[in-house]
């Protein structure tokens, strides 16, 4: 039988919730016997999203132009999207910054009137990103297949998602230990 093909992206966030995937300590060892690892911040180096995800979790709100095109590029070539964590599912902490009213605001603050030397907006076509006017939860941008709040979602939580996936069921994402936030 063919293994699944598994990813998961780190978009807008601290990467938290990757660390909570690494919680799983051991039963890592029996998620990768089942699951071929095609893209992934963690242990896997591949720079381009590959065809035929059958599941990713996701990371982080959606911040910038580099976020919109690869969440869009995870969506076209994923089965099963996994939001993965608070700033996935509502945005969280990345769109804090939506209360400054925009993009401009919140980088003449960091980058000018904070600035120490040589004050100056970060700017460089292909290479730092533009960011987007107001940080989206995945979402608002593309269809999502399943929501995984948290901030971090526990290693059980994650554990009780991935674990009926395997089996090729949808998990049941019902009850305090599957749905709260936080
Ligand atoms: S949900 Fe929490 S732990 Fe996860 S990326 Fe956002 S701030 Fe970090």
């Amino acid at each position: 039988m063919d293994k699944i093909r598994f990813a998961t992206v780190w978009l807008a966030g601290c990467s938290g919730c990757h660390m909570s995937f690494l919680d799983l300590d051991e039963w890592l060892l029996e998620l990768a016997a089942q699951v071929e690892v095609v893209y992934s911040p963690v242990g896997c180096d591949l720079k381009i999203y590959p065809e035929n995800v059958d599941v990713c979790l996701v990371e982080g709100g959606i911040a910038n132009e580099d976020n919109l095109e690869l969440i869009h590029l995870v969506r076209k070539n994923t089965k099963t999207l996994i939001s993965f964590g608070d700033c996935a599912v509502t945005a969280n902490v990345p769109a804090m910054r939506n209360m400054l009213g925009g993009a401009e605001p919140v980088l003449k603050r960091a980058y000018l009137e904070l600035g120490d030397l040589q004050r100056q907006l970060p700017h460089e076509p292909g290479i730092v990103p533009e960011l987007l006017e107001q940080v989206l939860p995945v979402h608002e941008i593309v269809p999502v297949d399943i929501f995984m709040p948290g901030c971090p979602p526990d290693a059980n939580r994650i554990r009780a998602t991935l674990e009926p996936l395997l089996k090729g069921e949808k998990p049941l994402m019902q009850g305090r230990e599957m749905i709260k936030f936080g």
